[in-house]
């Protein structure tokens, strides 16, 4: 039974192993996350212990989870939590939702989020969470009852000063909203700074809802600066049309001028040369659950999406999906990250030598977690930030980022992956050597 149009949809997926003929074990996140650190560490000579600190995580939790379903029966879930690095300060990363969860794509995720906290230089560590589910096949009823039991099991590793969730691939404001408040009861108080992303009513931030974009938006906006590149009327497409890929083509078309001339989600993609309306498409998708069909396009599949020429493509949906196999026909100026891993390794340099600039994910859509730390503070405070406020602080912090990567890929002449691993890792060492760990 698909209840699609109810369904909570964040980053969408694709068909992410149709690319090409990349081995499983290239393609084990975990494996990927592993070795672009090795490659940062040999050219930071980092400690041999700090380094194989930072090749695992420092501790996670494997749970069952019993759901009553609305027939009466009762289902196991099984469910992670990944606590990566809290060198820095308390874990923080997202929860997703997704029927092929594994833990070691978990474990990468909490890696990224680990570099994505300190590219962006917030008091914070690395963790992420996962369900194996599929979302999309459960009542509101059920997915309330999976989340809560989420946290009657992973709750007792969580805590403001410990470790903070927040939305990620199909998981919304009011699956954090649940998640608040089973962990209220637990605890007998209100926490609300102990998952972000929530509601508005519940101590949610301005600007969260469309931030991770956002930050994607101001990222592009300095990488067009630098590459002396005028982006009024250039054209893009956005692979994912879900949180992260809705918000691009709003933002891209109102903040940059950008024209975008496809977009996709899991069930394909769509393609106009004059352009596409956001607000049309969106609500296309709004009825009918996916932005095919859309009358005024026609159809493109996600993998030929990819390869357009056009100015910015912004993977925004799962990983693996740019590889050597297709690397060579990529064709924009700029592949603006806003998905988790959609590169692998061996993309990398093949995109770096065609002078494809990439803005590596855990710079480009670092905006989501700098608005969830600007929401840990108000709800600190209990004084909450207007809107332009919100931006002003984003805005500076994704600047920031961008510029320090940038310098350091001219400085070591390697590509922005790497040079915002040297970044990144560099800050989270010395976090951990000034604690004494090694
Ligand atoms: N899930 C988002 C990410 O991958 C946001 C994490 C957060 O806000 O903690 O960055």
């Amino acid at each position: 039974m698909m209840k699609r149009k109810s369904a909570p949809t964040n980053l969408e997926s694709v068909d992410y192993h149709a690319v090409g003929v990349s081995s499983e074990s290239e393609l084990n996140p975990f494996r990927i996350a592993q070795r672009q650190l090795d490659d940062a560490a040999k050219i930071l000579k980092l400690d041999p212990a700090i380094h194989e600190l930072l090749r695992w995580p420092i501790r996670e939790l494997h749970v069952a989870l019993p759901v009553r379903m609305d027939d009466g029966s009762t289902r196991v879930f099984h469910g992670f939590r990944v606590q990566y690095n809290d060198a820095r300060g308390p874990c923080k990363g997202g929860i997703r939702f997704h029927p092929e969860e594994t833990v070691d794509t978990v474990r990468a995720l909490a890696a990224w989020m680990t570099w994505k906290t300190a590219v962006v230089d917030i008091p914070l560590g690395g963790g992420k969470g996962g369900v194996i589910c599929d979302p999309r096949e459960l009542s509101q009823g059920e997915l309330e009852r999976l989340s809560r039991a989420y946290i009657r099991q992973v709750g007792r590793i969580l805590g403001l000063e410990k470790d903070v969730p927040a939305p990620d691939v199909y998981t919304t404001p009011q699956i954090m909203a649940w998640m608040m408040d089973e962990f209220a009861f637990m605890q007998g108080y209100n926490e609300f700074g102990m998952i972000t992303g929530k509601p508005l009513a519940l101590g949610g931030s301005q600007g969260r809802g469309d931030a991770t974009a956002r930050g994607g938006v101001y990222c592009v906006r300095e990488a067009a600066k630098v590459l002396n590149l005028s982006l009024q009327g250039a054209t893009a497409a956005i692979q994912g049309y879900g949180n992260a890929g809705t918000f691009a083509h709003q933002l891209g078309v109102d903040m940059l001028g950008l024209k975008i001339v496809a977009v996709s989600d899991s069930k394909g993609g769509i393609y106009n040369k004059a352009g596409l309306d956001y607000k049309a498409v969106m609500a296309h998708k709004q009825q009918t659950g996916s932005v095919i069909g859309f009358k005024d396009a026609d159809s493109i599949t996600n993998l030929d999406l990819l390869e357009l020429p056009v100015t910015i493509l912004f993977p925004s949906a799962l990983e693996n999906v740019i590889r050597k196999e297709n690397a060579p026909k990529i064709k924009a100026k700029i592949v603006a990250e806003l998905a988790n891993g959609p590169t692998t390794p061996d993309a990398d340099p093949i995109l770096y030598e065609n002078g494809v600039q990439v803005l590596p994910d855990f710079l480009c859509n670092a905006g989501g977690v700098t608005v969830s730390y600007f929401e840990m503070v108000q709800n600190a405070y209990d004084y909450y930030w207007d809107l332009k406020t919100v931006h002003e602080r984003l805005d500076t912090k994704m600047t920031a980022a961008f510029h320090a990567v940038h310098e350091m890929a001219q400085k070591y002449k390697v590509h922005n992956r790497l040079a915002a691993y040297l970044v990144a890792v560099n800050r989270v060492a010395e976090a951990m050597r000034l604690r004494g760990w090694a």
